[in-house]
């Protein structure tokens, strides 16, 4: 049986896309390809931009509240197509479907956010900066953004971009993952019934060659990327060399530290999503636990416990709390660091490799997997797994947690579970990272706030969402002016 093949969305039209070359998609429950995706090339990115750069003209000169009401409409359609969005994104990525559905209502909240363009885009003005003289600020849309999404958030990350460059005035061109083309694919079906101009967003599905033809194209004026830390970093580089605006999100290492006094029943479900929802592979996952003093014992043995309640399964099932990992390749990568943990010497108090899955022998399962006694220095204490694997870091006071936070790589989150504030303020005023959790597991910013991490987890000034959007969407233009 033929696989359905997904298209390029370019001008307002489905387009086949130029390269002749696939990859395959798969449901990573299952373990079976469920469709291909073309990896395309430069000319699919040059029709593209070609289509978005004309297309800019008009909609530049569109009121923004004109542009604000296509998110209207737009927001509408998700809503009624929600459930759908959610099962698609299950369906090639695997999270559990509550997790999906909490990823949906995230999409969307960006667009609400960006709705309030009519506020947050203006400039401001001061009369008689000299005798006679006025100045005024104006924020312009620049041309062509575009985006290059990772595969863990099929639906959420490409619009935490989206809204903002387009109801600034922008136009815009999307390469979701390759990994998990599906969800975009139907998101863009939404906006192709919503009916925006032909051109003003645009997708291009692909790999590396995608990639390079954006970021070495003279037409596009800035690029939103989010992904692996050594990708975002080429990233970076490349949009400084090419002359472009860069947000650049990398990957992550986050500890999270519980202090003796911390509410350990009411905090553990929380405890539980940071490191085993959407099976490790968030950049706000928990990957390095930290109990502090001498409770650790007691608190490890209910982690444990309330770890094996959890049911690992197909993520559509709705008993599942947490599904398989993305890919086959992804999954014996995990199970590479599991052996690493081994031989470096960490002891493996929970073994999630052999776990089979009623029904899905096929499926990239990987069981929830913990370490005691790691240490810092440990490669599994270091490097991002991105998988249901926890190394249990044991420390003697806050400020032992507060060196192995800042000690890490990088930078994206930390959290810290507790009930005395003067720890908290300790915590939130020393640790490096961007983003930081008090009795939270997933300290991830809402839409009017940004999102993102310091250091090796952000390369670039304006992070994700957030008011700071309307900043790196638009340029200034100052006016100064007098009549004689
Ligand atoms: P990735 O870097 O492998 O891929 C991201 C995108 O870059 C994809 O669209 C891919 O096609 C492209 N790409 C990959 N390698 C490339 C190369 N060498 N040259 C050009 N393009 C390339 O990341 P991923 O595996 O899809 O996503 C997981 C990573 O994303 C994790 O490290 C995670 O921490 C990170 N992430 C970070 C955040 C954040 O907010 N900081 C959010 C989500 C995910």
């Amino acid at each position: 049986m033929s696989l359905p093949i997904i298209k390029n969305y370019i001008n307002g039209e489905w387009v086949t896309s130029e390269s002749g070359d696939f990859g395959d998609i798969w449901n990573p429950a299952s373990g079976q390809k469920i469709a291909q995706v073309p990896y395309g090339n430069k000319t699919d990115v040059d029709l593209a931009v070609s289509a978005a750069k004309e297309a800019f003209a008009e909609w530049r000169e569109t009121p923004p509240l004109s542009r604000a009401r296509y998110l209207f409409r737009l927001k509408e359609a998700f809503e009624d197509e929600f459930e759908d969005i959610a099962r698609v994104l299950t369906t090639e990525q695997g999270k559990a479907i509550d997790e999906a559905r909490g990823e949906v209502r995230r999409m969307i909240e960006n667009i609400e956010h960006a709705t309030g363009v009519t506020t947050m885009m203006t400039g401001y003005c001061l009369e008689d900066i000299a005798k006679g003289i006025d100045s005024s600020l104006y924020r312009q849309p620049m041309g062509v953004f575009a985006g290059i999404a990772p595969y863990n958030f099929p639906a959420m990350v490409p619009w935490w971009f989206i809204p903002y460059a387009l109801v600034t005035g922008n136009t815009y061109v999307l390469k979701p993952s390759e990994q998990v083309p599906m969800t975009q694919n139907r998101v863009f079906e939404i906006i192709d019934d919503v009916g925006f101009p032909e051109g003003v967003v645009n997708m291009v599905n692909g790999s590396r060659d995608v990639v390079n033809a954006i970021l070495d194209h003279g037409d596009i004026e800035g690029v939103s990327f989010v992904g692996a830390t050594p990708t975002a970093k080429y990233i970076y580089e490349r949009c400084g060399a090419t002359g472009k605006r860069v947000q650049s999100l990398g990957g992550a290492k986050n500890v999270v530290a519980v202090m003796p006094d911390a509410d350990v029943d009411a905090g553990m479900p929380s405890l539980i999503t940071s490191f085993f929802g959407c099976a490790g592979q968030r950049c706000l996952s928990g990957s390095i636990l930290a109990p502090v003093g001498e409770g650790a014992d007691a608190f490890i043995e209910k982690f444990i416990a309330a770890t094996t309640a959890m049911q690992v399964g197909d993520g559509l099932d709705e008993q599942n709390a947490m599904g398989p990992v993305v890919s086959k390749a992804h999954r014996e990568k995990i199970l590479a660091y599991i052996e690493t943990g081994i031989q470096e010497g960490a002891d493996l108090i929970l073994d999630g490799r052999g776990l089979q899955v009623d029904g899905y022998p096929d499926g990239f399962f990987v069981g929830p997997t913990i370490f005691d006694n790691v240490t810092p220095d440990m490669t599994i204490a270091r490097e991002e797994i991105f998988g249901p694997v926890v190394s249990i870091i044991r420390a003697g006071t806050l400020n032992e947690v507060i060196d192995l936070v800042n000690t890490r790589e990088f930078a994206n989150a930390a959290c810290i579970y507790t009930q005395n504030a003067g720890a908290v303020r300790e915590f939130r005023y020393k640790a490096t990272p961007g983003m930081i959790g008090v009795n939270i597991g997933i300290a991830a910013p809402m839409s009017f706030f940004p999102f993102g991490g310091s250091g090796n987890s952000m390369f670039g000034d304006i992070k994700g969402h957030g008011r700071e959007s309307f900043q790196f969407f638009t340029d200034t233009k100052v006016i100064m002016e007098r009549y004689f």
